[in-house]
């Protein structure tokens, strides 16, 4: 395709368990795209919530059999905790971080603000005096709990350009960068590790294309180059909803113990998205096909349902 970039793509799986085989086709996808531009490969563990042990490393393991591994050490999201409160520091200073005193009760009880959209933070603790941050404060903490950091975002709808989907817009509202229990929102690690790490093209599953472009405004505010994005379809189970570990053997382990190979697995993802012999080439067979045959342009757009062996 392209030359070389000086860029990075990425793959940033949580580490709560197995990855089914619609993560797997989502990193494999984000590495080939990678080594087609010329990009470097990185992986990052985000290990902030849910984590179950040996599942990072289990991860690791699976891609270096389908013939992925990372150009440098993965990022550990636990290891990076001075940076987002660096990060929270810098938005602080522009007046943009208000304590947050809501439970998710309160939020769904309160009426929603004009322009916002659904599920949008009604803006309950936006305008609060010191007086009742105060005793707000102290109220929650006579419950053992701690105020959540919210962004001052004031519902701005920002549009972000996506290589398969377009233009992509959602409108941006205050959004969590520091949970009430004391852990560091999603939307911030991302960008403020995306960011550290010079990745400049982001391919994900497509459930995470409404995040992308609160993740370029906060990008913005922070002086970070805003990266571009592919959004790639999501795999479903029969059931017609995201493919999911109840559906049945959608891990790679499970998938190899019902005899699959590694060159099943890229055969599988090649007809899945419409290359492959569909089109009438080979089946792919390992990750060199992957590379040498994946098209954007023709890929299917549609999500797959993959139907497990029994
Ligand atoms: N850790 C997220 C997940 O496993 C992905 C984050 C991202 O790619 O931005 O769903």
């Amino acid at each position: 395709m392209s030359a070389r970039s000086t860029g990075a793509g990425r793959f940033a799986p949580s580490p709560s368990g197995d990855l089914h085989i619609g993560n797997i086709r989502s990193g494999l996808l984000a590495y080939a795209r990678a080594r087609q531009t010329g990009r470097r490969f990185l992986w990052r563990i985000e290990d902030l919530d849910r984590v179950r042990a040996g599942a990072a490393e289990s991860q690791l393991e699976v891609f270096a059999e389908l013939g992925v591994t990372p150009d440098e050490p993965p990022l550990v999201q636990s290891t990076r905790l001075d940076a987002y409160a660096e990060a929270i520091r810098e938005l602080e200073d522009q007046g943009l971080v208000y304590e947050c005193y809501c439970s998710r009760r309160d939020i769904q009880q309160a009426p929603s603000a004009p322009h916002a959209p659904p599920g949008a933070y009604p803006g309950t603790c936006r305008s609060l005096t010191e007086g009742q941050r105060e005793s707000r404060r102290e109220r929650l903490a006579s419950l053992g709990r701690r105020p959540a950091l919210r962004l001052r975002a004031a519902n701005r709808a920002v549009t972000v350009s996506d290589v398969l989907l377009g233009p992509v817009t959602a409108v941006v509202d205050d959004l969590v960068l520091r949970r009430g229990d004391g852990v560091f929102a999603y939307n911030l690690t991302v960008v403020v590790d995306d960011g550290a790490s010079g990745i400049d093209e982001v391919v994900r599953g497509d459930d995470l294309a409404a995040s992308a472009p609160r993740q370029a405004h906060l990008a913005q505010l922070l002086d970070l180059p805003v990266p571009g994005w592919v959004h790639v379809p999501l795999v479903l189970g029969t059931s017609g909803r995201r493919l999911a570990k109840r559906d049945g053997a959608v891990t790679y382990q499970q998938l190899r113990q019902h005899g699959w190979s590694p060159a099943e697995v890229f055969a599988w993802v090649g007809e899945s998205l419409g290359l492959g012999a569909r089109t009438g080439g080979r089946p792919w067979q390992h990750m060199e096909d992957m590379i040498e045959s994946l098209d954007l342009e023709r890929m299917s757009r549609e999500p797959t349902v993959f139907r497990p062996p029994v």
